[in-house]
């Protein structure tokens, strides 16, 4: 069969948050084949090999064709939609009047559009009386939400990709954009100012060996390291006055704080010399556009939020913001973490307002044409507080939708037990092979990116759309429809009678944004999102009313104004709370987690079933180890090895590598049995799991 295309189309990657555009090659209504579009603001042609292989993995065996119910002897059976809704409408309402409403939660995704993560929490809170429902992003982006709203007074990542090419300085935070973002790490390679590259990371990276100072600092040294950056710049006289004084609030407090960080002191732990400290912060001085970046080494920690905010700090107190190639910018992780930030109505009432909010629940109210009363006051429960819910009885009833938290969730031996608890556990899913889906009661199959449209919010804050360019198999739905259907059975289709497609709820989406910062009125529809490359927020009707949306160089606060009141950035310190499981004599190596390659994605539902990406990743697990702790333990490369916690054990192959320091060990999260070590601990503010620190031994196998 000849591949030739009669057609051609540009859709918004699914992977990852860089959001690039992809050109689809469609023949006979399907999508044959892509390259990366050429004419796309944010990838300018490139694409990593994820989007490359984006077509393969939805062809998989193993996709949800059909839904499948568990028999009472334990099997799944397929049955049909009109008996998979009735199960699903008739034992969770079963669940919600044995136990109350609040006895059934959701967990959703950074995964699905913004029409659909706004479908689903409107019709779990509004139509379904679940009170509770948290998303996935709470693992990779709460911290950075929860930093910037406490730092500028709304959820506001400032930058533009264009930085990254305007930069004279970058500093990577616990990011590893060469693997994590490998497009955003080309727009840096295009960037000709010979930028000075400043790596904070205690793994020896593949980003860290590109920097000019790599800060090789200890796990968890990050805050104390950039409290002891921002003294020498305050004590060196590095600082930008007229600022501080016109744009911030907070000063004299963190002044007094980061006195006791003095770059000697502060190296005697944190891995680094004083030198190190006080030359990293000399180049930050002395730079004229100095761009700080940061992702999962700073949000998956126990003091994520500090350590955002410090990063924070440093962009306001140099006036690094609001000017090309600045910023103190959080990466975000999926294709539409973004949404989910905006859209979920999980832990903000849609679009950014607030369940405890009166004027903000009517405004809600009156635009979506319902009744203020089936608003609840309250947020949702976090992701962990829904998992305690199910370990005390209080959640009984549970619907996950395009997520895996059975290979994903901190300590996932723990929350696999809970998963056992649970009276009914449903799955939406592209695929019936993973391994939250093995423990489902009900299995509802869900079309996948390409077979159905919506718009994704990358990290700049843009717009993009993707289309349907393929038909999902057998007798999957997308998502979309199925909340529709879900509406009818449940008996609330009234209250949804204008959600009629995604271009229908995107316009709800544009009522609901005025009059927020995130306003995106000004937008005429899906035609111009696909006509301009996508559109960053905000794009106000009064903005539209001047002209076109451009295509690039749009970022926040170039009026040095923030989203407070009163105008100004906040200036947030905090004392160094300390690990909270240290290496001991019992337990001497400190493991790490992370992105293991840029061939793989989170926990391999999708990309695991590439043959072309799977051959680019080694297939068993491995466990990073410093040479010199191999040969005190006799372990050889590519030998198997145990590593324990004090929640599992695993057997892994060895990798020795200088990649790591003496007495710390990395894992890669995209193998399932890595969080079957990790330690359940949060941030307090935001509730991130702090995946990247806990105590294990090592033994040869
Ligand atoms: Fe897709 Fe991200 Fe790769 Fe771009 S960098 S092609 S958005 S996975």
């Amino acid at each position: 069969q000849s591949l030739q295309a009669d057609t051609t189309t540009t859709a918004t990657c699914g992977f990852c948050s860089t959001g690039c555009g992809l050109r689809l090659h469609i023949r006979d209504g399907k999508a044959v084949g892509l390259t990366p579009e050429t004419n796309y603001p944010v990838n300018l042609g490139m694409a990593c090999p994820k989007g490359w292989e984006a077509l393969r993995v939805l062809d998989s065996e193993d996709r949800a064709t059909e839904p499948l119910l568990r028999s009472k002897s334990g099997e799944m059976q397929s049955v049909s939609w009109d008996r998979a809704l009735t199960e699903f409408t008739d034992r969770l309402k079963s669940i919600q009047s044995r136990y109350g409403n609040d006895s059934v939660a959701f967990i959703s995704t950074g995964q699905i559009p913004s029409e659909e993560m706004a479908f689903l929490g409107a019709l779990a809170k509004f139509g379904m009386n679940i009170k509770h429902g948290d998303g996935n992003t709470r693992q990779c982006m709460a911290t950075a939400a929860t930093a910037y709203k406490e730092s500028f007074g709304f959820d506001a990542p400032p930058f533009t990709y264009q930085d990254f090419e305007e930069s004279d300085c970058l500093v990577f935070i616990g990011a590893n954009p060469c693997i994590g973002h490998p497009i955003m790490w080309e727009r840096v390679l295009r960037n000709a100012n010979q930028p000075e590259i400043i790596v904070l990371d205690p793994r020896r990276t593949e980003t860290a060996m590109a920097a000019t100072q790599h800060l090789q600092i200890a796990p968890k040294a990050d805050l104390q390291v950039l409290y002891a950056i921002t003294k020498h710049l305050i004590d060196t006289n590095a600082i930008d006055w007229n600022f501080v004084h016109d744009h911030t609030w907070g000063f004299d407090q963190l002044r007094q704080h980061v006195d006791d960080y003095c770059p000697d002191r502060v190296a005697e732990t944190a891995g680094v010399s004083a030198e190190q400290i006080r030359r990293a912060a000399d180049t930050i001085a002395s730079r004229k556009a100095v761009s700080l970046w940061w992702t999962m080494g700073v949000n998956q920690s126990y003091q994520g939020t500090r350590t955002a905010q410090a990063i924070i700090n440093i962009a306001l107190l140099t006036g690094n913001i609001g000017r090309p190639g600045t910023g103190a910018n959080s990466i975000t992780g999926q294709c539409n973490a973004m949404g989910s930030r905006l859209w979920s109505n999980t832990t903000n009432l849609f679009g950014h307002h607030r369940f405890d909010s009166e004027a903000d629940r009517r405004k809600i109210a009156d635009i979506l044409q319902i009744d203020e009363a089936n608003i609840p006051r309250d947020n949702s429960w976090s992701y962990d507080r829904i998992v305690e819910g199910i370990r005390n009885d209080e959640i009984k009833g549970l619907w996950v939708i395009a997520t895996n938290p059975a290979h994903s969730w901190i300590h996932r031996g723990d929350f696999e037990e809970l998963l056992g608890k649970l009276d009914f556990l449903v799955v939406q899913d592209m695929y019936h092979t993973t391994e939250t889906a093995k423990h489902a009661d009900l299995l509802l199959p869900a079309a996948g990116w390409g077979e159905k449209e919506g718009t994704f919010i990358n990290s700049e804050r843009r717009y993009g759309l993707l289309k349907k360019v393929c038909r999902a198999p057998g007798v999957a739905l997308a998502d979309f429809q199925i909340f529709r259907a879900i509406a009818h059975y449940w008996g609330v289709a009234d209250r949804f009678q204008s959600w009629t497609d995604p271009e229908a709820v995107f316009r709800l989406m544009q009522a609901a944004s005025v009059g927020t910062p995130c306003d995106i009125s000004g937008i005429e529809g899906y035609r111009q999102l696909d006509e301009c490359g996508g559109i960053q927020w905000p794009w106000t009707s009064e903005q539209a009313s001047q002209g076109k949306p451009p295509r690039q160089q749009r970022r926040l606060f170039a009026d040095g104004r923030f989203y407070f009141d009163d105008g100004k950035a906040r200036l947030i310190v905090e004392e160094d709370r300390g690990m909270p499981e240290p290496p001991d004599a019992d337990y001497p190596f400190l493991l790490m987690s992370g992105r293991g390659t840029v061939s793989q994605w989170h926990t391999q539902t999708r990309t695991g079933k590439s043959p072309v990406l799977r051959k680019l990743y080694p297939k068993d697990p491995y466990v990073e180890i410093h040479p010199d702790d191999a040969d005190a333990l006799n372990v050889a490369n590519g030998q198997y090895v145990i590593v324990q916690s004090r929640r599992g054990s695993i057997s892994v192959r060895a990798c020795v590598t200088a990649t790591v320091s003496v007495g710390q060990l990395f894992m890669p999260m995209h193998y399932d049995v890595t969080n079957l070590l990790t330690l359940s601990h949060f941030d307090p503010y935001s509730r991130q799991p702090s995946y990247k620190n806990c105590a294990v031994r090592m033994s040869k196998s």
